[in-house]
């Protein structure tokens, strides 16, 4: 047994009183996410907490953490102080896989090249007694679905996509590393109280329809931004007919909405894949507390009263849709999506189609795949565009392999990639003949920013359901519509697509010969963490410096970042990922992906030391040497994209000092507050556009600094001329004292030695 079933015992003991006492204080009937936020608060409150104001410290039951964001976690985690994790935790070797030929070869090959990673990993995980799950054994949510999401419980994880366990009614969060190291301290989280969104499900699905159909839609309705700071939670009798893979789905890319996290209600879908992962035990004790882990029944009579915001969906009228290019939130049902790649000019053709990963390959996923692909073969029809498989965990590997459906992926032609991230997160050597040839691909992963599966600016990356991934695939030709049209076979014959079927849960129940987990040692006072001193991808830390006491004056202007500026273009993956626990090296990635608002160029701005233009990180270098801080300027939404604190900690080890922006993505500003940096938001947007390329730029009103206090920027410009503006941030108390030590582990730190 590798969940800690001791700690579900003693949340599900407490959970009836707290829920009670949860009801007292609010006066009123209780959404799901509510029960769970106030059982999980680090201390009782005698005072209600405000949606979207109050800033509320919880105590989560576990961490997660996959092993490139790991690294960084866990090197700062080593400098805090303490001898053991203090909540269940583990590590996830997922991301480091490079997808090249085929599972087998390129398992081989990052065990390989990754050997430093994993050794520093393995053995820091066997010290400070963290669950270590190997390279090969699956994909971070998949594997927290499969062993450790629990109903009613509260997890977060070092990665954007960890809201992946709602499907088992867990309240589970995408933070940054610095977060992770704070509960894995036995410190308090913090968390501003989310905001709730109500999305009614009717009906039931049927046909080619399948629960990402469910998320492609929200996101079109609400908008890559539209779940920001908010928990979407899932009700009514259509949530509770979809599987509890099939509500992990929509809670994963529930991600793509910027939503806090997303959450299904504890039902009788939940117990069964409980049991069938050979979690019995824990249903039985869900089910002793099941009435605590729905929302009350006067939630379902008037939704509205309790949410913020309502969105209803008929599952009986839901088309499968289609998402992209370039965001997720572009929604196109299938009707409607031939005319789209028309009227639009995307390439037509399919290149490749992929299937899995953590969003999309459950047992139901790839059952109902294979029978399409069974069809393929049986209706004498070729599958035209390549085609991947990329299995979500060893479990559901070793199973679908012994159900004969890889055998049937196969025959299609498909090739199985290892169990991990791969062309998910730009670990995908593609083979194409020309790379700046405009092209398609389509996956059932969650992600299409530009660039992301293959690093190609040319690739449209649509997003569907792997069941139309697979159809798609099949025909070769993104403007088929499986629902409606035919497909020439080889014999020159029309034929049809029929809908798919698969199995919920696999009918002889789930299977593994070695699942790839390492427990810790009981004691791990003995072990030593393994790091190389002449290494290039991990570097022990040294702490930031303190803040100095004063005003910042004299700043020089970094970047104006023009438009879409995502964690991705502020600390890329790719080819970077090999930096993850390497500060200096990875700097040299800072902001080389934003658009210079003056040039309209990337990872070109100007020194204005020598008037020359250089590259972000090098132009920061400079000033660095010549004792000078910067500040960053942004748009909307700045950070938006994923958890990885690098995107923090690279400007703040070289020297920047502030992030000025119009708005920020939650989990990256809370990274700029971790490491000490200034976060701040421009209290009148318009007064973006006074930044000039030329400035020096002061930072006023630090020495008062206060919580809802504003501090004021002062822009000197080259003609001598001056602008001063007020500029607004959300540090609280704790926040301040934060940039006030240099960084939270600072203070962590000083806390551990007294
Ligand atoms: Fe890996 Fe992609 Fe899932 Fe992230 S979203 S955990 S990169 S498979």
């Amino acid at each position: 047994m590798v969940f800690d079933i001791d700690m579900i015992k003693k949340v599900y003991a407490a959970l009836p009183g707290k829920v009670e006492a949860t009801r007292q204080l609010l006066g009123r009937p209780l959404t799901l996410a509510e029960k769970i936020l106030y059982a999980h608060l680090y201390a009782p409150t005698t005072t209600p907490f405000e949606r979207g104001k109050s800033y509320v410290e919880f105590a989560p039951d576990r961490v997660a953490m996959q092993d490139a964001t790991a690294q960084m976690a866990l090197l700062q985690f080593m400098t805090a102080g303490r001898n053991k994790v203090a909540v269940p935790s583990t590590v996830h070797c997922d991301h480091l896989i490079q997808a090249k030929v085929g599972a087998t070869q390129d398992l081989a090959a990052a065990v390989d090249t990754n050997k430093e990673v994993y050794d520093f990993l393995s053995s820091i995980s066997d010290k400070y007694g963290i669950g270590f799950w190997k390279p090969g054994a699956g994909i971070i949510h998949q594997v927290v679905l499969e062993n450790y999401a629990f109903p009613g419980g509260m997890m977060i994880g070092t990665d954007s996509h960890t809201p992946n366990a709602g499907g088992l009614g867990m309240v589970a969060i995408g933070v940054g590393g610095a977060d992770a190291v704070d509960v894995m301290a036995g410190l308090p989280w913090e968390l501003k109280m989310p905001k709730l969104i109500g999305v009614k499900l009717t009906g039931k699905m049927s046909g080619w329809t399948s629960a990402k159909d469910v998320i492609l839609k929200v996101a079109g309705i609400l908008t890559v931004k539209g779940g920001t700071g908010a928990i979407v939670e899932y009700f009514g009798e259509g949530a509770d007919s979809l599987s509890a893979t099939g509500k992990g789905t929509i809670c994963n890319m529930g991600a793509e909405i910027g939503a806090t996290c997303s959450l299904f209600a504890y039902d009788s879908k939940m117990a069964d894949y409980l049991k069938v992962t050979s979690r019995a035990e824990v249903a039985a004790l869900a089910d002793g507390v099941k009435e605590h882990l729905r929302p009350d029944a006067e939630v379902y009579a008037e939704p509205a009263k309790y949410y913020d915001q309502v969105i209803e969906i008929n599952l009986d009228e839901l088309e499968p849709h289609v998402n992209g290019p370039f965001t997720p939130d572009l929604a196109w049902p299938i009707s409607k999506f031939a005319q789209a790649i028309k009227e639009n000019n995307w390439p037509e053709k399919l290149e490749v189609a992929l299937i899995g990963s953590c969003t999309n390959s459950s047992y139901e996923d790839i059952s109902r795949s294979a029978s399409l692909a069974k069809q393929a073969i049986d209706k004498q029809l070729d599958m035209k565009s390549e085609f991947t498989i990329t299995p979500g965990s060893e479990l559901v590997r070793y199973t679908i392999e012994r159900d004969g459906l890889l055998s049937t992926f196969d025959q299609v032609g498909g090739v199985v990639l290892a169990n991990a991230c791969g062309p998910c997160i730009g670990q995908w050597a593609r083979h194409i003949d020309d790379p700046n040839r405009k092209n398609s691909i389509i996956t059932s992963f969650n992600r299409n920013f530009a660039k992301r599966n293959d690093g190609l600016a040319s690739t449209h990356a649509f997003v569907a359901s792997p069941e139309i991934v697979t159809a798609l695939a099949i025909a070769g030709d993104l403007t088929f519509n499986p629902l409606t049209d035919t497909l020439k076979n080889k014999n020159g014959e029309d034929v049809k697509l029929d809908e798919p079927t698969g199995f919920e849960l696999p009918v002889k129940g789930f299977a593994v010969d070695d699942a790839g987990y390492q427990a810790p040692a009981e004691d791990g006072s003995k072990v030593q963490v393994i790091v190389s001193p002449t290494s290039d991808r991990l570097q022990l830390l040294e702490a930031f410096p303190a803040w100095e006491g004063t005003d910042l004056k004299g700043l020089k202007l970094l970047i104006k970042a023009k438009g879409k500026c995502t964690t991705d273009h502020i600390s890329m993956a790719g080819p970077w990922l090999k930096y993850r626990g390497h500060l200096d090296n990875i700097s040299n990635n800072m902001l080389i992906g934003a658009v210079n608002a003056f040039n309209d160029k990337t990872d070109t701005v100007k020194n204005s030391l020598t008037g020359e233009y250089g590259a972000v990180p090098a132009t920061m270098r400079a000033y660095k040497a010549a004792g000078l801080g910067a500040v960053v300027v942004g748009d909307e939404n700045y950070g938006e994209g994923s958890s990885r604190e690098h995107a923090a900690m690279e400007p703040r080890h070289l020297g920047v000092r502030a992030i000025l922006v119009k708005s920020f993505a939650r989990i990256h500003e809370t990274n700029l507050k971790k490491q000490g940096m200034l976060g701040l938001t421009f209290a009148n947007k318009e007064d973006y556009d006074k930044i000039q390329e030329d400035d020096s730029i002061d930072i006023v009103g630090l020495t008062t600094f206060a919580p809802g206090k504003p501090l004021s920027v002062v822009l000197h410009h080259k003609d001598g001329s001056t602008d001063e503006f007020a500029v607004n941030h959300t540090y609280n108390e704790q926040q301040i004292e934060w940039f006030k030590a240099g960084g939270a582990l600072n203070v962590i730190r000083a806390e551990a030695a007294k």
